[in-house]
Parts: C-alpha cells; structure tokens; sequence
C-alpha cells in the first residue's frame, strides 16, 4: 500500500454501499472521501418528501427485517416494524380486465406462483426460470408482471441459481417515513462531497489517482460501488483496465428494471385499502397500493420490460399515465378528478444509476462471485449486485460496503498518521 496519498480511502459513490463503506471506514480511523456524481446522496435510496408524505422513488421495503442491519436505525428512530407475521394472504388483490378475481382464483394464483418458485429451487443446474415452471397456466403472464417486480425481468431472464441464492425470511416491512431518507440520516457527518462524477481510476503509479471534475486526488485504496451498468457504459475508465473475469461478469450480472409512481388523491379512493396486482387490458401487471399507512396515495409499482420501455419512450409522464390508466381502469373515470399531483422514478434513464436491481442471467449465476472476488488490494468492487445472498437489495449493498473495508484492512490498509 502507498504511504504518500491524500486520502487512505476514496469511496465512488453514495448510495447504500457506499455509505456502509463510509461508515465502516470511519469506524477504521481511515481518512477517507466519499465522491457522490448526482447532487444528493442515498442512489437507488431516494426518500421525496411531497404533500406532507414521505414518498420512496427506490427501496422502501426493509427485506428480511429481523437480519436486516437498517431495522435498528429504523426502530430507533421511532419506526413501528412487525418483526413476526406475513403479510396476509399473496397475492392479495388480483385483477384482471378491470375486474376483481374471485377468492378461488386469487388462491389458485398464489398456488402457482409458490409452486414456480419450488420448482426453480428443486432444479439442478443453473437455467432460466422459464425453463423450470409450468408455462401453460392461466397465471403465466400474471406471473411474468410479478417477476418484474422481484427480480426487475421476466422469468426468460432470471437464473435459477439466483433464486436459490437470495435469501430471506419473508418479513418485507415498509419504513413509514422512508427507507431512503433512514439510510441518507446514517450518512450524517460522514466526508461525501456530492455532484462530484468520477470519470478515472488510475492505480498504475504509487497511490490511486481518482480524476473528478475537482481535479485528480489520490488515494491509497478505492472501493467503487456503482451500479453494474454504470460501470459497463464506460462513464468511468480503469487504467489498467477491470480484469477479464469482471468484465465478462459486467455482461452477465444486469440490471432490470423499476420504477415507483405516486398519485395524490384528495381522499380515500379505495375502501377498505388494498394492495393489488393489476392485469389492464394493454396486458402489462402493475402493483398497486391503495393508502399506505392510511395516506391519501395510490402508489404505483412497474417492473421489468413495462417499466424500462415506459422511461425510455416517455419518462416520468408516462409511468405516470400508465399508472392512472391501469387505476382508472378498475376504479372508473372519476378517478381522474381526484388526483392532485403525481411523482415517479426514472431510474432506467438516470445515467448514474440506469436500471432497478441486479438479476444474473440464465447460466450466469457466479458472474456475481466475480464482482466481488478481490483482484488488486488497492481497488474493490461493492453494491448489490456484488452480495452473494442479499443482491437487488439495500441492506445487501450496505453489507458489501462494510465488507469491502473489512477486505481492505486485512490486506494492510491502516489509518494514516497524519
Ligand atoms: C424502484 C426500486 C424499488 C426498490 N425497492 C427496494 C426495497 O423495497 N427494499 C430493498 O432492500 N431494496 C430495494 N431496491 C433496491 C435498492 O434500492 C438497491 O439495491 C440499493 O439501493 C443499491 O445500492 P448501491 O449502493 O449498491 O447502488 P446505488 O444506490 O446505485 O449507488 C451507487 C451510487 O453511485 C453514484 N455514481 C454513479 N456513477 C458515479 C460516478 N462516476 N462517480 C461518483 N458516483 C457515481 C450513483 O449516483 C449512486 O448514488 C429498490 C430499487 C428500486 C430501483
């Protein structure tokens, strides 16, 4: 390790991971930067505070919450988070054309989508989950949406190596007033200087040279925690480049896609609230939940192809409109009178983000073992397409932050004295 640069540690990047970074950094005593490309910190954690409501455009959902190392912060600060329990029954309200399904086929549903997960679990090599299920039931394209929205792909596109990876306890508990805005508070105090794109990495000379529009600062170690797809579009250029085995496995660790939309309503329009999944007539499942926390929103979940074809052709507005659609479809024109305003994400286009979550291809699963294998004690990799069993979420990527710290230090990495 050099002795001579200005920081001990420059981390890219402030979302989840590079916050867990930064703070497992402090609690090191190393001197370290933290260089954020957007104007604000949090990535794929982003909490909008709009009307009075805490809105979150990316994660919101503490996954497995009783492991889940956010849950404390959560609770500490006030949170009310059921530890025990499901959710209820799943789906939860089905509809199709316009029309609410029966109980039985609501349960007929669920059934099959527990038993296309069991057989992705119970096959043996690593395929496409298409190949595993039953493709002939009535359910397919129902379940093709709600692939959409765990995976951010449909099941064509998902292995089933990654299924039987990812790990959880079943406990998706929402954070009230935020998850992006609970990650962002633990990033008090912590040295992030935001709209500060790193565009170079150069390691070919005694310390790391980071170049930003700032200008070139140097370091001893460099832990960079964008997304797959920002580190596959070239934004920043590695001299000498990422080895073969990252850059091969850039190709098949992907994002997908999804997008958060919010309408405001001027009242309660769904009596009692419901979450639904949405099969409109144009054929795309949308998740839709009726006033969380008793608010007066209808929130808007679109995943997968849905999603990134909306954002791509239409942005905003036309996640929006899809949502209001798909609303208006099942609840009757009226609706169009109640909303007074409308938020959504628009992270398939955001060129420091550029998707939803990571999803291995078919056959590809241990490309994600290549991301985070060490190649060079002064450079490391982090975020969540990097967790081995947490991947897509944000404790996962907060874990691969800490851990990269973790990995530098026993390489030698130690706090300079100065
Ligand atoms: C719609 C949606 C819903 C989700 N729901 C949940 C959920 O309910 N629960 C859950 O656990 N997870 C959820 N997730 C996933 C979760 O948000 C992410 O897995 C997690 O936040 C990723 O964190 P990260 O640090 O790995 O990456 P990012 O959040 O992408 O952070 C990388 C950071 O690097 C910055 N950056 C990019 N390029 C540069 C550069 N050149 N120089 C400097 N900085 C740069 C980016 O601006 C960004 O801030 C959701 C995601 C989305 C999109």
């Amino acid at each position: 390790m050099s002795k001579s640069a200005e920081w001990d540690l420059i981390v890219v990047g402030a979302g989840a991971a590079g916050i867990g970074a930064g703070l497992a950094a402090r609690a090191a005593g190393l001197k370290t930067q933290i260089l954020e490309a957007a104007d604000r910190i949090g990535g794929r954690a982003h909490t909008v505070r709009e009307r009075g409501i805490a809105y979150d455009l990316g994660c919101h959902f503490l996954h497995s919450a009783s492991r889940n190392p956010f849950s404390l912060a959560a609770l500490t600060r006030g949170e009310t988070i059921r530890m025990h329990g499901t959710q209820g029954a799943f789906p939860p309200a089905l509809y199709r054309d316009g029309v609410r399904q029966d109980e039985e086929t609501r349960a007929a549903c669920g059934r099959y989508y527990a038993e296309c997960y069991q057989r992705s679990l119970a096959v043996q090599a690593d395929v496409s989950v298409a190949a595993a299920i039953d493709g002939q039931s009535p359910f397919r394209d129902i379940y093709t949406g709600w692939c959409g929205a765990i995976v951010g792909v449909p099941p064509e596109r998902i292995s089933t190596e990654d299924v039987k990876a990812y790990a959880e306890t079943g406990e998706d508990w929402p954070v009230r007033d935020g998850y992006g805005a609970l990650i962002a508070g633990l990033a008090d105090g912590l040295p992030i200087r935001t709209g500060c794109p790193v565009s170079a990495i150069d390691r070919t000379g005694e310390t790391v040279r980071v170049e930003t529009p700032d200008g070139t600062l140097t370091a001893r170690a460099v832990i960079v925690t964008v997304s797959p797809d920002v580190l596959r579009s070239g934004s920043i250029r590695f001299t000498p480049d990422l080895p073969d085995s990252v850059r091969a496995a850039l190709e098949d660790v992907r994002l997908g896609f999804a997008e958060r939309v919010a309408l405001f309503t001027d009242g309660p329009v769904m009596d009692p609230p419901v979450i639904a999944h949405i099969m409109p007539r144009a054929g795309h499942m949308i998740g839709v939940n009726f006033h969380e926390f008793g608010q007066n929103t209808i929130g808007g979940y679109l995943a997968g192809d849905l999603a990134v074809d909306l954002a791509r052709d239409g942005g905003r507005a036309a996640l929006i409109d899809y949502t209001l659609d798909a609303v208006v479809e099942i609840l009757g024109s009226g609706l169009r009178g109640k909303i007074l305003g409308a938020i959504s994400s628009c992270w398939s286009t955001d060129p420091n983000i550029l998707g939803g979550y990571s999803a291995a291809l078919p056959g590809r699963h241990a490309a994600r073992a290549a991301l985070r294998e060490p190649f060079d004690d002064r450079l490391a990799l982090a975020g969540e397409a990097c967790s081995p069993d947490a991947f897509s979420t944000a404790h996962g990527a907060y874990i691969t932050g800490t851990h990269a710290v973790s990995r530098m230090l026993q390489g030698g990495l130690r706090a300079s004295r100065d």
